[in-house]
């Protein structure tokens, strides 16, 4: 069977990452993500992941402690590293697939820079690419980032991970009343405010076509469902 997306893009917060835990990386989880994974790469699909980094700093929670704004970012975004090279030695050891990690922030003893055509050139060969350190800007977020380095390496689909079945009219977990909705439009998602990602991620997305699918990470078998053209979640496009 043809897979009907041939290169994604995942997106996978740093949330996911903590699994049951309150903070950092569950091994649980990790084990869990790279079967899913290996099952899009055994079936020919080309994938890369745009990591987040809440599991351990975000930007905005400086602010508490009396780190600036930006400073909280970069922190952030190093955050976002540390979940690469842990995902990122997973797929390797687990499941025996070569890995790359390319950095929007320069770390040259950890991480390949971020360079477009060699991120294309690993996908093309097969090899997971992780992107890690988000844009490499601070005031951004990491699904921005996702949605950036979609549309650069032509990505087909954009995946967003979520804890829930996809997007809601409300919070789900905290509204047992809140609507699900199957597909929608990119502007009618962000005119309704419906909390699919940062405004700036739907609006390159938007610009760049690129269909985003949110679907239920936990559910296995969810990816390789939704790369082989099946309705899983819900999709904005
Ligand atoms: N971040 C940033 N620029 C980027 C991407 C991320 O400054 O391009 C910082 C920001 O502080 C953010 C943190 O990295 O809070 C972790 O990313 P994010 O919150 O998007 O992770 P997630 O919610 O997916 O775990």
């Amino acid at each position: 069977m043809t897979p009907t997306y041939g290169r994604v893009l995942l997106k996978l917060s740093g949330e996911a990452f903590a699994g049951n835990l309150s903070y950092g990386i569950d091994s649980a989880f990790l084990e869990y993500i790279t079967g899913e994974i290996a099952s899009l790469v055994e079936v020919g699909v080309q994938v890369a992941v745009v990591i987040g980094g809440g599991n351990i700093f975000r930007g905005i929670s400086g602010l508490e402690i009396g780190i600036d704004r930006a400073t909280g970012d970069y922190m952030g975004m190093l955050a976002t590293v540390i979940n690469a090279l842990a995902l990122q030695s997973a797929l390797e050891r687990i499941k025996g697939l070569p890995t790359r990690v390319l950095s929007a922030l320069e770390i040259r003893q950890v991480a390949e820079p971020y360079i477009r055509r060699r991120a294309i050139r690993h996908l093309e060969k097969g090899r997971v690419v992780i992107f890690a350190a988000g844009t490499g800007n601070p005031f951004f977020s990491t699904d921005t980032a996702g949605a950036l380095r979609a549309t650069e390496i032509s990505a087909q689909l954009f995946i967003k991970a979520t804890k829930v079945d996809g997007i809601y009219t409300d919070d789900p977990v905290k509204n047992p009343k809140a609507e699900f909705i199957e597909e929608i439009s990119y502007l009618e998602a962000i005119n309704r405010g419906l909390r699919v990602m940062d405004h700036t991620a739907l609006t390159l997305c938007m610009e760049n076509k690129i269909p985003i699918m949110v679907l239920n990470i936990n559910k296995p078998g969810n990816l390789l469902r939704a790369v082989m053209g099946e309705r899983v979640g819900s999709l904005v496009r």
